[in-house]
């Protein structure tokens, strides 16, 4: 339950505190030059100077908790960041932009930003290791992403898109009772997909895919299962690959029915998303506060690949 009266969600001060407790569990570090002994940072107390302020002694140069995060030079109030985090963190198919703006009462172009923002907050970008493991399965498959050319404005459509063409391909990899990793992909060959399986997956994983042509030959790297959906065969034994395609319908679901459209430029973000709240999911004991909580663990370091003065694209509902 979301207690939205707690004043980290109503007062930027406290959102601060709350924010510092989760970024510095040991008290301030200088994100400039990286110095954190505490006798050389001094917080700054002037009746002039807004509160959370800090000057670091070696470098001299002031700094707050949000220099270096997603959330830095942003105007919205820090309360707000907070609550959308937590806000987003908390729903199972994702936040639209729409809902962010009503609901945090910022316009509709601040709570694109935010989301986006957020978002990169989700992205594993230190991934842990290689999946799967001597014993363990991970599950391989590929889906398309995309708009159908008939619901497309006119000028918009493009007469040679059938089947998979002109939809965005996204790759994904689920370990049994684990985690997922998605990729989006320019095509779904065994010269794009293989590289991934070896750098992602440990040699003695049971990769389990369907029988597609760019799975064959993948025995030569691992202990490869295929199983033959053409030929009406879904599951035998352990060869199954439904772990996998249960991911994507709530992908697909996620972006169908809470953005309607996704841009190919942002999809990379809608996957981070979608992986974030997959990974850090009930069923592996994460509630609502810890996932919000990792979100905010995680927001320093990213690299916002867009620019600023980016808007929100024509046909952009996310
Ligand atoms: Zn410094």
């Amino acid at each position: 339950m979301l207690e939205l009266t707690n004043p980290i969600y109503l007062d930027a001060n406290k959102a601060r505190e709350h924010l510092e407790s989760i970024q510095w569990p040991d008290g301030p570090g200088c994100p400039h030059c990286g110095n954190c002994d505490k006798a050389r940072i001094t917080k700054l107390e002037g009746k002039s100077t807004r509160p959370g302020v800090y000057k670091c002694k070696e470098c001299r140069k002031p700094f707050t908790v949000t220099v270096g995060t997603v959330f830095e030079r942003s105007k919205i109030p820090l309360n707000k960041w907070v609550l959308a985090s937590h806000l987003m963190a908390a729903s199972k198919k994702g936040i639209s932009a729409h809902q962010l703006h009503r609901m945090l009462g910022i316009t509709y172009k601040s709570a694109w930003f935010m989301a986006h923002r957020i978002r990169e907050a989700m992205r594993d970008d230190k991934p842990s290791g290689p999946m799967g493991g001597e014993g363990k399965f991970v599950e391989a498959d590929e889906t398309y992403i995309g708009g159908k050319e008939t619901n497309k404005h006119r000028s918009k459509r493009n007469s040679k898109n059938i089947g998979g063409m002109g939809k965005e391909i996204v790759f994904s990899l689920v370990e049994r009772e684990g985690r997922v990793r998605s990729h989006h992909v320019p095509s779904v060959t065994a010269k794009t997909l293989r590289p991934i399986l070896v750098a992602q997956l440990d040699a003695k994983t049971f990769l389990m895919t369907d029988d597609a042509g760019q799975y064959r030959h993948m025995k030569r790297d691992f202990a490869h299962e295929t199983v033959n959906h053409g030929a009406g065969e879904y599951v035998r034994g352990d060869a199954h690959t439904n772990t996998v395609e249960g991911y994507f319908s709530v992908l697909k679901r996620g972006i169908n029915g809470t953005f309607h459209h996704v841009s190919q430029q942002h999809l990379k973000r809608y996957l981070a998303e979608s992986d974030f709240r997959y990974n850090e999911r009930e069923a592996l004991g994460v509630n609502d506060t810890m996932r919000a909580q990792a979100i905010l663990e995680d927001i320093r370091g990213k690299r916002l690949t867009y620019r600023r003065t980016d808007g929100p694209h024509y046909g952009q509902a996310a």
